[in-house]
């Protein structure tokens, strides 16, 4: 590299300087400006100022820019849409009497006695109640809404509603349930936001989700933790003490 060589003190500075670094004289920036354009050849300097003319290039850039970006609007878009649509629930229903008394009736069971069957609408009815009565526990914000059952082919699906800034949003995780060493055991299988599907490897860090409901259901959890074995059919589960 070139250095600049001061005109008072004759101190060497270096190129990117104006002024010495000893004695703070205006230096000669002339030399370094020549040498940098005699580095460069003909052909590149013609180049370089060719293609900074080229109105071609921001072009094509920009158009490339405009599509991505209308890309990746269109999918945030789309995700928004899937995770405000509501999944396939049953509409929310009015409690009428009494919730059925299941965990009565499985505190009660003893080995041996016969098993408790259990349908999708008694569950509902019975969370709807039990989750009523334990408000306080569950999540304020985003506002908890209601929770919902489904039973499916040897698999429990847990539906979320929450309320987060006048509209119901949704999670559901689907679980394959087991009772083992005198505990209910869940293991998440699939999940969605919305109608929007989670991996289900990224479903085994969203237990935060579910986890003021589950808490809730505490109890009956580990009601359910005693008996024998379960086994979970297209709209009912069945308890074996
Ligand atoms: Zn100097």
């Amino acid at each position: 590299m070139t250095k600049l060589v001061c005109p008072e003190c004759r101190r060497e500075n270096e190129p990117e300087r104006i002024y010495c670094h000893d004695c703070g004289a205006r230096l000669d920036r002339s030399a370094v400006k020549t040498a940098d354009r005699n580095d460069e050849a003909p052909e590149e300097a013609h180049r370089r100022v060719r293609s900074m003319f080229d109105p071609n290039r921001d072009r094509v850039r920009r158009t490339v820019m405009k599509f991505a970006k209308l890309v990746l609007a269109a999918f945030a878009t789309a995700a928004v849409i899937e995770i405000l649509l509501p999944p396939d629930v049953p509409p929310q229903r009015e409690l009428t009497g009494l919730a059925p008394q299941i965990a009565l009736e499985l505190e009660r069971a003893t080995p041996g006695s016969v098993p408790v069957r259990v349908t999708t609408e008694e569950a509902n009815a019975y969370l709807a109640t039990t989750l009523k009565n334990k408000r306080r526990s569950l999540s304020s914000w985003p506002q908890f809404e209601r929770a919902i059952v489904q039973f499916g082919d040897n698999t429990c699906r847990l539906v979320v509603a929450r309320s987060v800034f006048g509209y119901s949003v949704y999670t559901s995780a689907s679980s394959r349930l087991a009772i083992a060493n005198g505990a209910l055991r869940a293991e998440i299988t699939s999940g969605e936001i919305g109608r929007l599907p989670v991996h289900p490897r990224l479903m085994q860090f969203a237990g935060f989700l579910f986890k003021d409901v589950a808490s809730a259901l505490d109890q009956d959890r580990r009601t359910v933790g005693k008996m024998r074995s379960l086994q979970i059919q297209p709209g009912a589960i069945t308890i074996t003490p």
